[in-house]
């Protein structure tokens, strides 16, 4: 599965990783590949290089959604 985080934060400051499936994906130009990753956490660990405050997505990563 391909994850993907979105540029821009939420309103607590969160940038929210998605799969690529979801619905909630941001557009192409907001957000920034992972490629593939075999779960959510090695997607938060990938975007978490890119932001401290990288979380899953509620919706597609809630095994890695913590707030
Ligand atoms: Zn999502």
């Amino acid at each position: 599965m391909k994850y993907y985080v979105n540029k821009e934060s939420d309103k607590r400051g969160d940038h929210e990783v998605h799969k690529e499936i979801c619905f909630w994906l941001p557009d192409p130009n907001n957000r920034i590949a992972l490629g593939e990753c075999a779960n959510a956490h090695e997607a938060v660990r990938k975007a978490k290089e890119y932001y401290s405050t990288a979380d899953g997505c509620y919706h597609c990563c809630p095994e890695a959604h913590t707030h």
